[in-house]
């Protein structure tokens, strides 16, 4: 693609930055329409895969991120009530010599920093705050991103990097209603100081249980402890990371788990709980007109079981990335991109959910079968690990 091409980005989350990132790094003339007034991420902790890490090694990026992460040596998949390891997944020295790149654990608002930063770096101007996106229109020549404000901006692709409530997907594919799973997470962090002295080792730690499990790992290099918590509860339908929600309920929840989980919620911050209902959208395949595409959660979105939604969108970002270098024709490019991603975007989503059911199981003989019969550590490194966005051949 002549690299004059104009590309709008509507969104400037960690999927539209890391695709503005990679685009200016190409040599592309890139804007980027926010609809916030000013850049930056909200929520706690992120996982990131080697896939993803790759990705941001690739912009340059290896020693601002290992400034800010944590390399955890495992995940260890307990049973709710007595911490008894039901499976263990090997992250830190084996994921970085079998895949290439390092397991991080990341604050969301270090990593939206950092991806900024690049963005603001490689193009000073190319980033509009209080831009929100309504629609697009388009012709043989260009797409054009309508705003709310009335201004329609002219570029030669789109892409959409707007999130799970996408105004550019809900265009291509028409309004995707939001299936509620039953399931809200929790997510809160703890400073590390109001824990006893080596509380936990720097592992993920997943706690299993009847009709919740909750995930427990370190960030900002061992300062803050993350907590996600998720429950099966019907009745909270609030799909919004900035809700509150009553620290009392929370306590509640996770009545009866182990004096780890207990010493984890009495310390979180009483007003600082936050919880989010989980929907999930089923997995959809024509992501693109002629000239306008949806990459991250616009596309794909997911539950959070693999932790992959934004590995996922960092890897839509170098793929789109080589698929308009591969290319000089812009329904062949986007062709390319969406037939290169769909297949894997869409068994994320769907093993996502079954994730789900494997961690709610109701006893320990439930689990040991259930855990017995998926073996998460080889079929992560075979399939999910072991992609490499920026080698993987496209076909
Ligand atoms: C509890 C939980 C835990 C998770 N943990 C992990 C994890 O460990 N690892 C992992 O890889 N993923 C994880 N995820 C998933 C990950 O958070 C998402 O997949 C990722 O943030 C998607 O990035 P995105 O840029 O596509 O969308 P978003 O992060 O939603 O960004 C969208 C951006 O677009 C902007 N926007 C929205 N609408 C408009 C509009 N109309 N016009 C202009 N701008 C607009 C928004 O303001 C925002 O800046 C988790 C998710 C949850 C809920």
């Amino acid at each position: 693609m002549d690299k004059n091409t104009k590309i709008l980005i509507a969104g400037a989350g960690l999927g539209g930055l890391a695709t503005a990132a990679c685009l200016l790094q190409a040599g592309y003339d890139v804007e980027v329409y926010e609809q916030a007034s000013k850049l930056g991420e909200i929520g706690a902790g992120i996982q990131l895969s080697a896939p993803a890490v790759k990705v941001l090694h690739n912009l340059g990026l290896e020693n601002a991120l290992k400034a800010v992460s944590v390399k955890p040596q495992a995940f260890e998949f307990r049973l709710y009530n007595t911490g008894e390891v039901l499976h263990k997944v090997p992250l830190a020295k084996t994921h970085e010599e079998s895949h290439g790149a390092p397991y991080y654990h990341v604050h969301r608002s270090d990593l939206h920093q950092i991806l900024a930063n690049k963005v603001l770096e490689l193009g000073p101007n190319s980033v509009h705050l209080n831009s929100e996106a309504t629609g697009f229109t388009e012709n043989n020549q260009n797409a054009f991103l309508h705003l709310a404000d009335g201004r329609k901006v002219k570029g030669d692709i789109l892409i959409g990097a707007d999130g799970i409530k996408s105004a550019i997907r809900d265009q291509i594919v028409g309004f995707t209603p939001p299936d509620f799973t039953g399931q809200v997470a929790w997510r809160a962090t703890v400073d590390v100081k109001k824990l006893p002295a080596n509380f936990m080792e720097k592992i993920v730690a997943i706690w299993c249980g009847p009709k919740k499990h909750a995930v427990v790992y370190y960030l900002r290099s061992g300062e803050l402890l993350n907590f996600v918590g998720c429950v099966e509860n019907e009745k909270w339908q609030n799909e919004s990371w900035t809700v509150k929600a009553d620290w009392q309920e929370l306590k509640d929840d996770f009545a009866g788990w182990n004096d780890e989980i207990q010493t984890i919620i009495d310390n979180i911050d009483k007003d600082q709980c936050y919880r989010w209902s989980m929907n999930n959208r089923v997995p959809i395949k024509n992501w693109r007109t002629n000239k306008a595409v949806v990459m991250g959660d616009a596309a794909h979105p997911t539950l959070p079981y693999m932790a992959s939604g934004a590995v996922m969108a960092i890897e839509d970002a170098a793929v789109l990335m080589r698929s308009l270098n591969t290319n000089e024709d812009v329904i062949e490019a986007l062709d390319m991109f969406q037939r290169n991603r769909v297949d894997r975007t869409g068994r994320i989503v769907t093993e996502s959910t079954e994730h789900g059911d494997l961690y709610h199981l109701s006893n320990k003989e439930e689990f040991e079968a259930g855990f017995g019969k998926k073996n998460i550590a080889k079929e992560r490194a075979e399939w999910l690990y072991s992609y490499d966005p920026l080698t993987v051949e496209l076909i």
